[in-house]
């Protein structure tokens, strides 16, 4: 038996990167898997390659900045799959400026995306999550969401506060059946890099190499699976050494 056998899991942001890599880790591991990202063809070659692999999967075009969205999204989650056990709160994107050049829009922007998204997923999953009796959140923050960069204020505070939404929705629902965690990677190759120096991060990890998408969504995997039956509230780095 599978780890995920049974179970149906919503990732955001599920069209590239670290999300993608979620996807398909817990469609392979028996998941029922739900694609939600803005990236309509991107996100629909996700689910292909999965239904390909012989594992079960859909494509949900979500804006996670959009409430309303989101509402619809697990709407259509529990329409197609009945339930909804396992919410990856992925999807975000970055800044890279200084402060003083951060512009109000900026700001919202990725405040919006990366901080209030997580709000707002948790919120429109919360009744579903509760009703699977085995339901799991894994929210994305990042090592940037415990020490500072000089750079990039709206992305520091956007997964600052992740990390204390994560604590305090583990509080509220430690009774309720749902676990609530984080999970911080350091530099992934990914395509939020963007042209970042590549070399440069490599140089700044203990490790002396980016991690790669599929190392975090083995934490993913593993926080949202029954083996991490007793964590809740808790924060997991995975970094390559950069935070220690
Ligand atoms: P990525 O750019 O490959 O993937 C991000 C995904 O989010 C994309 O598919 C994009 O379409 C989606 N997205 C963006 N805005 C959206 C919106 N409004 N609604 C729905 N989907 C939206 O980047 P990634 O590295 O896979 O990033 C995944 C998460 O990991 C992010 O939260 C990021 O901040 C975090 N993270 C990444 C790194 C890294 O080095 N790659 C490090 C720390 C944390």
């Amino acid at each position: 038996m599978a780890r995920f056998d049974g179970r149906v899991a919503l990732v955001t942001g599920g069209a590239s990167g670290i999300g993608k890599a979620t996807a398909s880790r817990l469609a392979a591991e028996g998941a029922s898997v739900v694609v939600a990202d803005v990236q309509d063809d991107a996100g629909a070659q996700v689910v292909a390659d999965i239904e390909g692999s012989e594992g079960a999967a859909m494509f949900v075009h979500l804006d996670v900045t959009d409430e309303s969205g989101w509402a619809a999204a697990v709407d259509a989650v529990l329409e197609r799959f009945g339930r909804l056990d396992v919410l990856v709160n992925n999807a975000g994107i970055g800044d890279t400026e200084p402060l003083e050049v951060t512009t109000t829009a900026t700001w919202d922007k990725v405040v919006a995306v990366t901080q209030t998204s997580v709000f707002l997923g948790m919120k429109a999953a919360a009744e579903a999550l509760k009703a699977s009796g085995n339901g799991s959140v894994v929210n994305i923050s990042s090592m940037y969401g415990i020490v500072g960069s000089g750079v990039s204020p709206a992305y520091h505070a956007a997964k600052g506060a992740v990390r204390l939404l994560t604590k305090t929705t583990a509080l509220g629902w430690a009774k309720e059946g749902v676990r609530v965690n984080s999970v911080h990677p350091g530099y992934i190759d990914t395509p939020i890099l963007g042209d970042t120096d590549r070399d440069m991060l490599v140089g700044a990890t203990p490790m002396g190499r980016l991690g790669q998408p599929e190392e975090i969504a083995a934490m993913i995997a593993f926080l949202a699976s029954d083996e991490a039956s007793f964590v809740t509230g808790a924060e997991m780095v995975v970094d390559g050494g950069y935070t220690a």
